[in-house]
């Protein structure tokens, strides 16, 4: 008796797991032993564009490209270019707050769904768009991530504008913050100096608490396909060298063309250590709504946190961390560990802000 090839082989072992999977997926390419399973991309009548919070013009932009037929990496990359090149928002390209010595270090990542590219930059300095030049790190290198010095080369080579992108009122914040770190030092606070003005005053209780602040957008086209971006200055005032998840594949930003795009903000060492934005994508792989499988995601960061000085009076994460999802049918959603967070979405109901589900709420 012929004994079967490989091939025959694989094949039943492909449609015996599909078997088992419901009808909820497609994917009957019958090529591969335990082939992943792939959502069905049919019914999506529009393209979808989400982002965090601070994205309303970023989704709105790339709705716009999208609309026009651009591909759906330039549209996202595009559309968080606005806020990168923004001085006002202080989480994210020019005009982000510092690292601890003064120096705007800069985090980004792309993903692109159709061609499974991804690329990223890491402590990157004195570039306006770090997310342009993770996606030339995608287009041009056989690398994904690029770090410090060598990213910063990288870029020059690639004919971006080296710039300072710290801005006065960026270098005035940080000023405050030094001066406030320690009464033992020789930098005096407002409440220190004899004249009352040495401090720049400009610290508000939040940025006193340090900052987290970052964009991410994703979006699928009319055609089903996902791509993604996340791009920041990562945590203000952070130990230089510090990377946060933004340029961390699978951690603040996975997309799989087979399933969906996921994006992540808030403390990243959670994100990283939780391999966040993977895991919500497998979630929605195994048929998940994105928001739930966001929820998933964060309970697990919940329950991950047992470090007394991450843990506030109840016993609860003294952070927080969001995800955004959306899937391969244009199904969105997002959460966040604590109530009050918002997200952008652009679909056939127009550019608005929604809320994020969430696991605790806040006491108001
Ligand atoms: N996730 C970013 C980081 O940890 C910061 C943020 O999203 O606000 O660097």
């Amino acid at each position: 008796m012929d004994r079967p090839t490989r091939r025959e082989f694989l094949k039943t072992g492909a449609l015996a797991g599909l078997g088992a999977l419901g009808g909820d997926l497609l994917g009957a390419r019958a090529t591969l032993a335990g082939e992943v399973p792939r959502l069905a991309s049919a019914g999506l009548a529009a393209p979808v564009v989400i982002a965090s919070r601070n994205g309303l013009r970023a989704t709105e932009r790339a709705m716009e490209l999208l609309e026009a037929g651009s591909d759906s990496l330039e549209a996202v990359v595009a559309g968080v270019n606005i806020v990168e090149g923004d001085p006002e928002d202080r989480g994210v390209g020019y005009g982000g707050l510092p690292n601890a010595l003064g120096v705007v270090q800069l985090d980004a990542s792309v993903m692109h769904g159709p061609t499974r590219g991804a690329g990223a930059v890491a402590a990157l300095e004195g570039f306006k768009h770090p997310s342009r030049v993770a996606m030339a790190v995608m287009q041009y290198t056989d690398h994904v991530l690029l770090v410090g010095e060598g990213a910063k080369r990288f870029a020059l080579e690639m004919g971006f504008k080296e710039e300072n992108i710290l801005t006065d009122s960026a270098r005035r914040r940080w000023l405050d913050w030094r001066a406030g770190l320690s009464p033992d030092d020789d930098y005096l606070t407002p409440e220190q100096s004899e004249e009352g003005v040495s401090g720049f005053g400009l610290l508000d209780a939040w940025e006193g608490r340090r900052r987290y602040g970052t964009i991410n957008c994703c979006a699928v086209d009319a055609a089903g396909n996902l791509s993604g971006v996340t791009t920041t200055s990562g945590l203000s005032f952070k130990v230089p060298g510090r990377v946060g998840d933004s340029p961390i594949i699978g951690a603040g930003l996975y997309v799989d063309n087979d399933v969906g795009a996921v994006g992540s903000t808030g403390r990243g060492e959670a994100a990283i250590k939780s391999c966040g934005s993977m895991l919500i994508v497998e979630r929605m792989r195994h048929g998940l709504a994105p928001v739930d499988a966001c929820l998933e995601a964060l309970r697990r960061i919940v329950r991950f946190t047992v470090e007394k000085r991450l843990l506030d009076e109840d016993g609860h994460p003294n952070f927080n961390v969001n995800f955004y999802a959306v899937n391969k049918r244009g199904e969105h959603g997002a959460a966040a560990i604590w109530s009050g967070s918002r997200y952008a979405v652009y679909d056939s109901k127009g550019n608005r802000l929604e809320d994020s589900a969430y696991l605790l709420e806040r006491a108001s």
